[in-house]
């Protein structure tokens, strides 16, 4: 075998397949599928995944790889053909399905450099730049640039005198450490201690160490200890008694914690009833899709803990999703705790450094279990029995750029292939997950209540409209600054939510909590402030905003909209003696900062929690006895078709944070629409009820789970081209598919122009088309083709946001 197939690393179209390169002779054997290479791509260096071995190649001419940047395979078979199968659903070029799977440590970056070219002389070159040149020299076109002689090394390359190459550069290094360990025998270890002058007691000192320990010690492990000094341990060395070497280890993110072991608990009947056919499933190798539907704190941790014991007894490995915002440290905690250093834990707030570590511990086979969030489902175990995806609802489980991948899916796709279960847990399952369960495509496993049955929080729905009436204009109402004083006289923390997600705003009437939907789609239309009007952003339909609400005739009717500083401000001017933590994407941007302002607030160094939904999870403080939500609202009403499911869900999870433990705890929802089913149904956390209505409206209006989605959205600088093109393309897909189809557009997106391109949307609602795929690609092909055009289109089969 001496040719190897290459996905390069090239995103287009045109490079959308594999090159075939030879293999030089002195890598002939060494160099595997799935393994990373350097191959020549036009006139750079370029990286690519070897993807195939054969004897023959169709291209007379080839090319020679220039050298593998892995020594064993970064990508297994079944991840190999992962990737095929990711290309084809998400419809994305390969080398981002590759890329996916891989820590971005191991994503390639290029540094472009100048050097002379073959026939190229210094002495040809001006004077100015000569110098740069001589015995090979190189200079990186970055620092160039910056130089100033950029335009003069253009032309000297356009001369033909210089020329520009693409190198390849690995991000990461591997992290060594300083050990020491003596490198003679005891005997001779005594000897040399008898023979060491008075005054070197430090010397005499590290030696006795050693007598004592013969294993190797991390050098500053040593000088801390003994209070030494690194002279010291050097002037041993010298002697041939010591040596110092490098070692590499692991950044490990959780160095300074240890983690109390914790044993299984004894099962409860109903957690025994759930888990029962799980490990049914694990014993016989049968792939199967459970849903434990359970409120929070039922138990269902305990239950995943279990089923991995079971996994890792039985000699294999496990995935564990748990999204972004709940991966907090008590959480990693419960799994260190259970498997210890058999875990590995990988999430978006480690370094680049970190994430690659904790990948490799997985790829050596050193750990057993992986916990982190969407992308630990690429996790490169080649022996998996269980994949678990925590809050299975969360639409952070889909990816928004390419490969537009759910974990979901890709979890189900690994588990068929391994033979194994997917566990999905909730306490609010996802409509689509439900519905299956409902169907039997899914295994449903219910937890019906709270560990000890501890009560659910008591609800309260505040009307806001009625506050506005009675005089009270501010964005707390009564009700809520009564409880927040009333914690703030007792010491017991409150937590304020606000709700608030994406940018868009709709427009309200705040005397009767009116909402203009669209006479179409049942969603509410988009404020565009520049034009003063009403846009839907399915099908297009447009409309100016009412000067008085078509309900009462209220003059009260306008956008709706508050920031969480706003928020603050309110809270200082109304209880000024509260401390206040407030978490948004501006508190916590810097790493470890939203952890610690957490800690801030367990440590009872704030009064009142303030955020958005990053707070809605893993916060389980004993202290907590009043969760107030001041705008239920702002979510309802997002131009999407899941925003009432989205609202319940979030609802119901807030609530659940208040009265975990022995203090009893109090909700406070405002909302200007205590009279809608997602908000009330929150209230009394009937998920069942929820259920019921939602999937009437969302039959109704051919929606998700009974019908599917796919997105297409283009952009372009021109207006008119976009509309154009989107209308070709609504109009292709209408010869494509069968009359059952929906086929919606050209409507604006709902963020229209986004970097002064224009961005338009065709929405497909379907129940079966098999030619649709090929209809999309197609689209694609001719779009990507056609580079000059400067249109982009990007399609997303079963869009979470339509946005
Ligand atoms: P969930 O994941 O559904 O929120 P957990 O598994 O975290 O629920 O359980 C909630 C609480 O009950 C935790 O403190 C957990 O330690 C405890 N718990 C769970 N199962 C048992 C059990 N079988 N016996 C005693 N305590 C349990
Ligand atoms: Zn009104
Ligand atoms: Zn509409």
């Amino acid at each position: 075998m001496e040719i190897a197939s290459v996905i390069v690393d090239v995103p287009t179209k045109q490079t959308d397949r594999a090159f075939d390169y030879l293999i030089p002779e002195q890598w002939r054997g060494t160099i595997q599928p799935g393994m990373r290479v350097i191959v020549p791509f036009g006139p750079r260096h370029i990286q690519g995944f070897v993807v195939e071995l054969k004897a023959e190649s169709d291209v007379n001419k080839l090319r020679e790889i220039i050298e593998p940047m892995d020594l064993k395979p970064v990508l297994n078979n079944e991840l190999l053909n992962l990737g095929d199968w990711l290309t084809e659903n998400t419809l994305c070029f390969k080398i981002f399905a590759f890329q996916v799977m891989l820590p971005a440590a191991l994503k390639a970056k290029y540094e472009k450099k100048v050097r002379l070219a073959n026939r190229g002389a210094v002495m040809e070159l001006p004077s100015k730049l000569q110098a740069y040149f001589v015995n090979d020299g190189e200079l990186d076109w970055e620092e160039a640039l910056q130089m100033g002689i950029g335009p003069l090394l253009q032309r000297e390359a356009a001369n033909g005198h210089l020329e520009v190459v693409y190198v390849v550069k690995e991000r990461v290094r591997k992290k060594h450490r300083k050990f020491v360990r003596p490198i003679v025998t005891k005997q001779e270890l005594e000897e040399a201690i008898q023979k060491i002058p008075a005054k070197a007691e430090k010397q005499r000192q590290v030696l006795n160490y050693f007598l004592q320990h013969e294993d190797e010690v991390e050098l500053k492990t040593l000088i801390a200890e003994l209070k030494t000094s690194g002279s010291t341990i050097k002037a041993l060395a010298e002697k041939h008694l010591l040596a110092e070497f490098d070692k590499e280890v692991y950044r490990d993110p959780f160095e300074n914690r240890t983690f109390e072991r914790t044993k299984p608990l004894p099962l409860t009947d109903s957690q025994q009833k759930a888990i029962a056919p799980i490990l049914h499933s694990i014993e016989l190798d049968q792939h199967e899709v459970f849903l434990l539907y359970g409120v929070t704190g039922s138990g269902k941790t305990e239950i995943y803990l279990q089923s991995i014991q079971e996994v890792i007894e039985k000699g294999q490995e496990a995935i564990v999703l748990v999204p972004e915002i709940a991966l907090t440290p008590q959480m990693v905690h419960r799994f260190k705790g259970r498997f210890g250093d058999l875990v590995a834990v990988l999430h978006s707030g480690l370094s680049a450094g970190e994430k690659y570590d904790e990948w490799r511990k997985i790829q050596r086979k050193e750990v057993k279990v992986v916990v982190g969030a969407r992308s630990a489902i690429f996790a490169p175990f080649e022996n998996i029995g269980i994949i678990i995806i925590d809050e299975e609802h969360e639409t952070s489980y889909k990816q928004e750029e390419m490969p537009r991948y759910h974990a979901r899916d890709v979890a189900i796709e690994r588990a068929k292939t391994y033979n194994c279960p997917v566990l999905l847990g909730s306490a609010t399952p996802s409509l689509e997950s439900f519905a299956r369960a409902q169907k039997k495509v899914y295994q449903l496993l219910s937890l019906p209540s709270r560990m000890n049955n501890q009560e659910l929080p008591a609800v309260e729905i505040v009307d806001m409209r009625e506050e506005l009436r009675e005089g009270n204009r501010s964005m707390f109402s009564r009700k809520l600054f009564e409880l927040l004083q009333d914690r703030l006289e007792k010491k017991q923390q409150s937590v304020l939510f606000l709700n608030k997600r994406g940018h868009s705003s709709f427009v309200m009437c705040r005397d009767c909590g009116y909402v203009v939907n669209c006479p179409n789609c049942d969603i509410s239309l988009t404020y565009h402030r520049v034009k003063e009007q009403m846009k839907c952003h399915y099908c297009g339909y447009e409309s100016y905003v009412p000067k008085n609400c078509p309900e009462c005739t209220s003059e009260y009717i306008r956008y709706f909209g508050t920031g969480t500083q706003k928020v603050e401000e309110e809270l200082g001017k109304i209880l000024p003696e509260a401390r206040v933590i407030r978490m948004d994407v501006d508190t916590t941007g810097r790493k470890g900062a939203h952890e610690r302002l957490l800690t801030d607030f367990k440590d009872g160094k704030a009064d009142i929690l303030l955020g958005t939904q990053m707070i809605a999870k893993g916060l389980d403080f004993p202290n907590i006895t009043l969760v107030g939500v001041l705008s239920a609202d702002t979510m309802l009403h997002l131009p999407d078709f899941r925003a009432s499911e989205k609202t319940f869900q979030l609802l119901t999870q807030v609530s659940g944070r208040a009265g975990r433990h022995q203090l009893p705890g109090e909700v406070v929802i405002q909302t200007y629409t205590p009279e809608h089913y997602s908000i009330e149904l929150a209230g009394r956390q009937d998920y069942d009820l929820f259920y019921q209505r939602e999937m009437l409206i969302r039959k109704q209006h051919h929606y998700p789970p009974f019908f599917y989605l796919a997105l297409i959205t283009v952009s372009h600088e021109n207006l008119i081209n976009v509309v154009s093109a989107t209308e070709k393309m609504v109009n292709y897909v209408r010869t494509q598919v069968s009359n059952k189809a929906v086929v919606l557009g050209p409507a604006a997106s709902s963020i229209p122009r986004i970097n002064n391109r224009y961005r338009y949307q065709c929405l497909i609602k379907y129940k079966r088309e098999p030619n649709l795929i090929k209809a999309l690609k197609t689209i694609l092909d001719q779009y990507q083709k056609d580079a000059k055009s400067g249109l982009q289109v990007s399609i997303d089969v079963n869009p979470v946001i339509l946005m």
